[in-house]
């Protein structure tokens, strides 16, 4: 059995190429070559909170507000299971017009309308009541980044909000019974290669179901519009070595890699990632869901982005599963062990364990 330490050393030592082949391995022994995925539909852009790296911040008065209502936010939901999907993330600003009850009201449609289908929320820090509430109402996944485990550097990047907050967020989603999923951002300013080790060792001890990570890109109408722009690289790495540290989870190539490298969601999955987020919002709003410049996919409707992602993903010799791919977090972690990555004995792949 390989140790926490052992995977960090190795980290440290080894080639991007070299730590992506190991982790690549991994990952298709866990997971097999399907890549898992999930609708995200960004249902509010209107936010009370100021994030200096986020484009649609509070204090960013250029941005367009848009909110959909909780009716056509489900209607989103349907398009999408319609054209296959079995797994939504609703994604939205720090919202208080979003109150749990309209949000519950629109999640329990969402469960009546598509059966089977698995609802991830990632809406921000919420009190553990309105977490139960959401969850009483069918969500069964939460989505929220951590974004840095450097506590002096997450107040300063969050206005204030300290990092022990959303520490306590994630403890009070896993228990209300939530598949949990965080993460960060690769390349802040202020971060140094210790932090980002931090932040996936955070990752692995907070036993994520999910870890959602992509390079941070500078906008231009926040405070940190000057900041250096970090190679793609540097996530890559990180990817990798999430995979090594957290066999089962399910780690998505995100959009954000793909804005800052066209083939960065290729690399990401080469990199030891098994998911992909197609983009579900209507496309009338989607350009004002601007957390970064250079977004990509934002006027490519539903069948067209899943046509896309099916060629990118055939490129590097993987194949989009429409399953709702739940966490395997627990089902396979035994017979993982912490490293499988050195060990030559085969795994039982994701599709046999997983049915
Ligand atoms: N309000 C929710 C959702 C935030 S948006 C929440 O607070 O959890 C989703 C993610 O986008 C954030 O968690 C952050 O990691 C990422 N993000 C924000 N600004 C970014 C930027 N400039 N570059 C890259 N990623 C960014």
């Amino acid at each position: 059995m390989t140790s926490t330490s052992e995977i960090v050393d190795f980290y440290r030592g080894s080639s991007t190429e070299d730590l992506a082949a190991a982790a690549r391995a991994l990952c298709e022994r866990v997971h097999g070559r399907a890549i898992l995925l999930r609708g995200l539909i960004e249902f509010s852009n209107d936010c009370v909170v100021n994030c200096l790296y986020c484009g649609i911040r509070a204090g960013n008065a250029s941005v367009e507000r848009y909110r959909l209502e909780p009716e056509e936010l489900v209607a989103a939901a349907e398009l999408a299971y319609a054209a296959g999907l079995r797994s939504f993330v609703l994604q939205s600003a720090e919202d208080p017009w979003y109150t749990v009850e309209r949000l519950a009201g629109a999640v329990e449609r969402i469960k009546e309308r598509c059966p089977g289908a698995a609802v991830t929320l990632s809406c921000g820090i919420k009190s553990r009541a309105d977490y139960r509430a959401l969850k009483s109402a069918g969500a069964d996944r939460y989505l929220l980044r951590f974004e840095t485990s450097d506590p002096a550097l997450h107040r300063y990047l969050r206005g204030g909000i300290v990092l022990e907050r959303r520490l306590q967020a994630l403890k009070d989603l896993r228990s209300e019974g939530y598949q949990v999923g965080s993460g960060f951002m690769v390349g802040l300013p202020g971060e140094t290669e210790e932090t980002r080790i931090a932040n996936a060792l955070l990752c692995a001890r907070l036993e994520l179901d999910m870890v959602g990570i992509g390079p941070f890109i500078p906008h231009p109408a926040t405070p940190l519009a000057g900041s250096n722009q970090e190679p793609i690289e540097l996530t890559l790495r990180m990817t990798s070595l999430l995979r090594l540290l957290m066999p089962t989870a399910n780690i998505p190539a995100t959009t954000a890699a793909g804005s800052l490298d066209p083939e960065g969601r290729e690399k990401m999955i080469l990199a030891g990632a098994n998911v992909l987020m197609p983009n579900m919002t209507p496309t009338q709003v989607r350009k004002n869901y601007l957390l970064y410049p250079g977004k990509i996919c934002l006027d490519e409707a539903g069948e067209k982005c899943l046509g896309c992602l099916a060629l990118r993903m055939k490129s590097v010799g993987r194949e989009l599963s429409f399953e709702r791919g739940d966490s395997l977090r627990g089902a396979l972690v035994a017979d993982c062990g912490e490293a499988a990555f050195r060990s030559a004995a085969p795994l039982p792949a994701r599709a046999a364990a997983a049915r």
